[in-house]
């Protein structure tokens, strides 16, 4: 396949692992052997901080101008291949292909995003207290960034820290995850036909605690951002804390997906399942508890499901599929497990429920009716497609429901009455809310979450700041 590389990209060469170890990458949907790729560890990682570190100053006086035609370069090779891109990313991952190429387009606005903005990173002079001192601020990048990204969005997870650390004069280690490294590995191949210098993107695959482990206490690196779930997350920061690096974190999410009596019926079951079916189930953003009103639960139920017999499972490399396989056989046992507690604690299978007659890792689209806050399904991420409908009586139990969880990433609101919109809007405790919108991400927004679903934004003017430090300088003898 183009663009398929099965070595690290480390200050600029192709090359293994130390030891030779390899580890195998697999293709969900068939269960074929892709390739494979090394199994590096912490001198692997060492090497590579090293090269970043090399590389930074260079990088970081080179002016924004430049570096943001180099990451433009970057944008539009990433555009002109993007069909082959988004070949190598459904084998790795499963999603349909037209939802691969989607991913690529949107990895490749960040780059272009952070290129406009890499221009815009100003500092200040503050008026001074003093007579003939002059008091300046600038934002300086921070260093060599450390990024770990999970396997649901093997390129735009890194293309969005990649955009903004480059954009800032940041160096960067990317280790992407086992399941989904050529993405990643595609990025670098194109980095270098860009002109990028070496040392600039570095890419290291292995074994994520070595990997990590030499990111958090390695000096020469200052910052580590992680895509991935909240647990790993957790772990991570507090590590990276205790030496003092800076950490932004995206992490997972339990998101509600509220339905009123007054919603565009056919509005809110289109944006469900966009919300809830996109990437199989398989985003941190997507629909985890559908929440609806009394009074449309029936006839909410009834349009969904008949949306749902349109689902076209299989390979996603094949024309016309809308749901490719999960990632894993834990992904499906997961899904197994959310429909069995629920349907022990009175839940009702209204379609689907079990693995899809292609076997291996397909399951069916599924619906779950009379779902209530005791089922596991209320407080876990799902990450399949399995749709459980909540009934709520008014907007105060919408909001309690909806806020009822240690998570706080994206929330979806449908209604017609503005009034309520507002209220709803206001008093979810997400980083993200769609109202009448079941897709919102874009690059020029910003994107992150409240409580433990991550610290920090990216994407947007505010996604360049966390990979900038300020620097406060007091310049005397002026009078
Ligand atoms: P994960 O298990 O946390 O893995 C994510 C990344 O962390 C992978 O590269 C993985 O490497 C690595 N990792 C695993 N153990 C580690 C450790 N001990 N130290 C450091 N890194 C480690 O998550 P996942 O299952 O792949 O991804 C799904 C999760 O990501 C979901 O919770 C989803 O909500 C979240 N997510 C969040 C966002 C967001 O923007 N908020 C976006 C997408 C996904 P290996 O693959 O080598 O194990």
């Amino acid at each position: 396949m183009q663009y398929m590389k099965e070595s690290c990209l480390i200050g600029g060469a192709w090359v293994g692992s130390a030891s030779g170890e390899r580890m195998e990458v697999l293709n969900p949907a068939t269960g074929e052997r892709i390739g494979t790729v090394p199994r590096c560890g912490r001198s692997e990682t060492a090497q590579a901080i090293a090269a970043a570190h090399e590389a930074f100053p260079g990088w970081r006086d080179t002016p924004a101008q430049e570096r943001a035609a180099l990451m433009m370069k970057l944008h539009d090779l990433i555009l002109a291949n993007r069909e082959a891109l988004g070949r190598l990313l459904t084998a790795e991952m499963g999603k349909p292909l037209a939802e691969a190429v989607g991913e690529i387009t949107l990895g490749a606005a960040y780059l272009r995003w952070f290129a406009e903005e890499a221009r815009r990173v100003y500092g200040e002079i503050i008026p001074s207290p003093w007579r003939g001192r002059q008091l300046l601020v600038t934002r300086e990048p921070v260093g060599v960034v450390g990024a770990i990204t999970p396997w649901n969005f093997p390129s735009s997870m890194i293309g969005r820290k990649l955009g903004a650390a480059l954009g800032a004069g940041c160096t960067m280690v990317a280790k992407p995850a086992s399941q989904t490294p050529y993405s990643a590995l595609a990025l670098g191949a194109l980095a270098e036909e860009a002109g990028l210098p070496p040392g600039i993107l570095n890419i290291v695959t292995g074994s994520a605690s070595e990997i990590a482990a030499e990111m958090c206490e390695n000096p020469q690196l200052r910052k580590i951002t992680f895509t991935g779930s909240t647990e790993v997350g957790k772990r991570l920061a507090s590590r990276a804390m205790a030496h003092m690096k800076r950490v932004s974190m995206e992490l997972g999410g339990n998101a509600p997906f509220i339905v009123f009596d007054d919603a565009d019926l056919d509005r809110a079951v289109e944006g469900a399942m966009v919300a809830k079916f996109r990437n199989a189930g398989q985003t941190c953003v997507c629909a985890n508890r559908l929440l609806v009103q009394s009074g449309i639960y029936d006839a909410f139920a009834a349009k969904l499901a008949e949306a749902m017999r349109g689902l076209h499972v299989g390979n996603g490399l094949q024309p016309g599929i809308t749901q490719g396989p999960l990632i894993d056989a834990a992904g499906v046992a997961k899904v197994e497990d959310h429909i069995a507690d629920a349907v022990e604690h009175g839940a009702r299978v209204a379609l689907g429920g079990r693995r899809h007659a292609l076997g291996g890792t397909f399951f069916e689209p599924t619906l779950l009716l009379g779902v209530t806050g005791e089922m596991l399904v209320a407080c876990e991420e799902t990450f399949g497609p399995l749709a459980p409908l909540f009934r709520f009586a008014d907007e105060a139990e919408a909001l309690r429901l909806a806020n009822a969880t240690e998570y706080g990433l994206a929330a979806y609101v449908y209604t017609r009455d503005l009034g309520r919109a507002f209220r709803m809007m206001q008093g979810l405790d997400y980083g993200l809310v769609g109202v009448n919108e079941g897709l919102i991400t874009t690059e020029v927004a910003p994107f992150g979450g409240h409580k433990d679903s991550g610290i920090g934004v990216e994407g947007s003017r505010h996604g360049i700041d966390d990979y900038t430090q300020f620097k406060y300088a007091c310049v005397g003898g002026l009078a």
